[in-house]
């Protein structure tokens, strides 16, 4: 059957990790009907992955950090392509966002006087991320759905039901947003167990869907992060920038084989963990780029007593930026100097006691003995660069994350969204910019559904093609294989579209590409039916995947610079021109991906006089610099 389930909310958020649950409370708070909908089960999303931590400029741990510290911190490791007012608005509010998880029940590892712990991470001047051991997001996640839970039973309290103000919806898939005119009347998608269709009738929309990384073969994205919000936002009208901009992340696990891509979290660095290469020489050191170099230590001495002594020495070359570790990783391996498996070795037996490492990296630990049969208290781990975080994504308004582009009534926050971090983030300002612009997603959605007179309504020649388009792949016989069609995908994306890239073989990748949108629109699930149907569930995430991949490759090709996560042999340096323009992807009628550029925003004056003259010379134009 094609029955169609209808529910009617005020604010639909697709998505439940961290961005899309703050989203959703505020939207509660603000006394609208909310649906929360999550592609795999509750509790299960990224978020829940993340260990390192937060950042958030508390000063809890060196009273010397501030929002202002943050702001240049995450300037400087996008490389200045921020969006400079999301940089300002994440700096100074997270630390209340963090606080504020306080209140709803969380409990962060301490200082000795009792204070929120802060630990050091890449990029950040000073220690800034809140954590609770490696499990920080399984921390933040438990902390929100909690609240979720105690705002319905407020709401039982009130009206006799949990579900009357806030519902979630898990293993639910969104396929697609419902427009009338212009503006989001709804969502379309189905329950992933039986197959059967919903329909969200809503004026508000939040996109909270996360990452785009199993675009690529190795990756530390697991299965849900197919690039369904990117997409979605695209065909609803909405527009996509920095797609180029992809993180790898210099530590995933290269052995074994099967767990190729895992996460092995940066928090092994920021504990004092090093890199060798095979000739057991810390490598980092002869990677130090010049914009940095003022801010490393340039011996392995004065980077060991930092750790101790961080006001008189300068930090280890290992927490630079995650892009300048990642490449460096990269050479390494070409130069030969790799480790049996083809990455690097990341040494903490070395440099802890047994003792500390298994209290301070308890995942970490479990992780290589259970799946590498490594003891990482005893021998170094093997890793290198795995496809982890995107910085491009929905073109926001910053302050209240609603979508630009053609459509109203749509918004953005987390993962999904882009701007925030330039073209390369630093590690722990994710969860930060989930709290921070998942509440204000959550505020303004709220806020703009008091704005309406009239309630949109999807229209229902729309419901039916949403509904065609999802049953295509169960009726077509004789079709391509999805798997089939997702490793053709990721070979192309990892070979062609990866941490290095060139015109050549850029112009070859949407050659491919091409041919690959042509035999997606030709996918057969394979028989299996609605029922919880695998096979089905890629076909559908196939098309998103496939658009999303366009746009990155579109846009990689046409920076001719390197900058943070997109780097081109061909065009090796930073160029201050291009640094003033952001790439923004949108879909024409035919559903091609059509690419413009357009003016980075300049940084007001008084944010601009946080840095001095010097630094941002090395970055921006003197046409710049002098209007200033
Ligand atoms: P997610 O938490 O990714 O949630 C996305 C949600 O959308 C899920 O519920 C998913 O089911 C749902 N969804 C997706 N598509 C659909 C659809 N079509 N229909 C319905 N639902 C859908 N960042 C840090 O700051 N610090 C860290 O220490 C850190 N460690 C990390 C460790 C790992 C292993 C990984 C993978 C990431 C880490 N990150 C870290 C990054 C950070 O965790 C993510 O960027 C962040 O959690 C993204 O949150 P989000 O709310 O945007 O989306």
């Amino acid at each position: 059957t094609t029955t169609t389930e209808r529910h009617l909310y005020d604010v639909v958020v697709i998505g439940a990790g961290g961005a899309g649950l703050r989203a959703a409370i505020e939207a509660r708070l603000a006394g609208k009907r909310t649906a929360i909908i999550s592609k795999s089960l509750f509790g299960k999303a990224h978020t829940v992955m993340a260990e390192g931590g937060a950042a958030a400029a508390m000063g809890n741990v060196n009273s010397r950090d501030n929002w202002m510290v943050h702001f240049r911190d995450t300037m400087r490791g996008g490389k200045f392509l921020n969006n400079f007012r999301m940089a300002e608005l994440h700096a100074k509010e997270a630390p209340e966002r963090i606080w504020e998880l306080e209140t709803y029940g969380a409990l962060f590892d301490r200082t000795k006087d009792g204070r929120i712990s802060q630990r050091n991470f890449g990029g950040h001047e000073y220690p800034r991320l809140a954590h609770v051991g490696d499990r920080t997001g399984l921390e933040l996640i438990r902390t929100l759905q909690q609240k979720i839970v105690s705002l319905q039973q407020e709401d039982f309290a009130e009206t006799g039901s949990y579900d009357s103000r806030i519902r979630v919806f898990q293993e639910t898939t969104i396929t697609e947003l419902l427009l009338d005119g212009d503006r989001i009347a709804g969502a379309f998608g189905y329950y992933r167990d039986s197959g059967e269709f919903l329909l969200f009738e809503a004026p508000a929309v939040v996109l909270a869907t996360g990452g785009v990384g199993r675009s690529y073969k190795v990756t530390s994205n697991s299965w849900e992060y197919t690039g369904d919000g990117h997409a979605l936002a695209l065909r609803a009208g909405a527009t996509l920038i920095n797609m180029e901009f992809l993180q790898f992340h210099p530590t995933g696990m290269v052995w074994p084989p099967s767990v190729k891509g895992i996460l092995v979290t940066e928090s092994v660095r920021g504990d004092g963990g090093v890199l060798r290469n095979s000739e057991q020489k810390r490598f980092m050191f002869d990677y130090v780029p010049d914009v940095f170099r003022k801010q490393y230590a340039e011996t392995e001495e004065e980077a060991d007593r930092w750790y101790d002594d961080p006001d008189n020495n300068r930090r280890p070359p290992e927490l630079l930026p995650r892009d300048e570790v990642a490449r460096a990783i990269n050479s390494e391996v070409k130069a030969g100097r790799g480790s049996p498996a083809g990455g690097v070795f990341l040494d903490i037996a070395s440099r802890l006691p047994a003792e500390q490492i298994v209290r301070r990296l308890p995942s970490m630990h479990h992780q290589f003995k259970e799946l590498a049969d490594v003891d990482i208290t005893k021998e170094p781990m093997e890793v290198g660069p795995t496809c982890h975080y995107v910085m491009g994504g929905v073109e926001v308004d910053p302050d209240s994350g609603a979508a630009f582009g053609t459509v109203l009534g749509l918004f953005a926050a987390g993962e999904v969204s882009g701007g925030m971090h330039g073209s390369n983030r630093l590690g722990g300002n994710s969860l930060s910019d989930l709290l921070v612009f998942g509440k204000r997603a959550g505020e303004h959605a709220a806020a703009y559904v008091d704005t309406l007179g009239k309630r949109p309504k999807p229209d229902r020649v729309d419901v039916a093609a949403a509904a065609e388009v999802a049953l295509a792949p169960l009726t077509r016989s004789g079709g391509e294989n999805p798997y089939t069609l997702q490793q053709d995908l990721q070979a192309v994306m990892g070979d062609l579209v990866g941490i290095i890239r060139r015109e050549g073989e850029l112009t070859d990748a949407l050659k491919r590409l091409h041919e690959l949108r042509l035999r997606v629109a030709n996918v057969a699930a394979g028989g299996g039916g609605r029922r919880y149907n695998p096979g089905w569930h890629l076909a559908l995430d196939l098309r998103n995947m496939l658009v999303v991949s366009e746009c990155t490759a579109k846009a990689a090709l046409e920076r001719e610079e390197s900058r943070g996560g997109h780097t081109r042999e061909d065009f090796p340096g930073m160029s201050p021109q291009w640094r003033r323009i952001n790439l923004v992807c949108s879909l024409d009628e035919t559903g091609a991906v059509h690419l413009e550029r357009k003016p980075v925003p300049a940084m007001r004056p008084e944010l601009l006089d946080l840095f001095d003259r010097s630094e941002l010379s090395k970055y921006m134009t003197d046409e710049e610099l002098g209007e200033e």
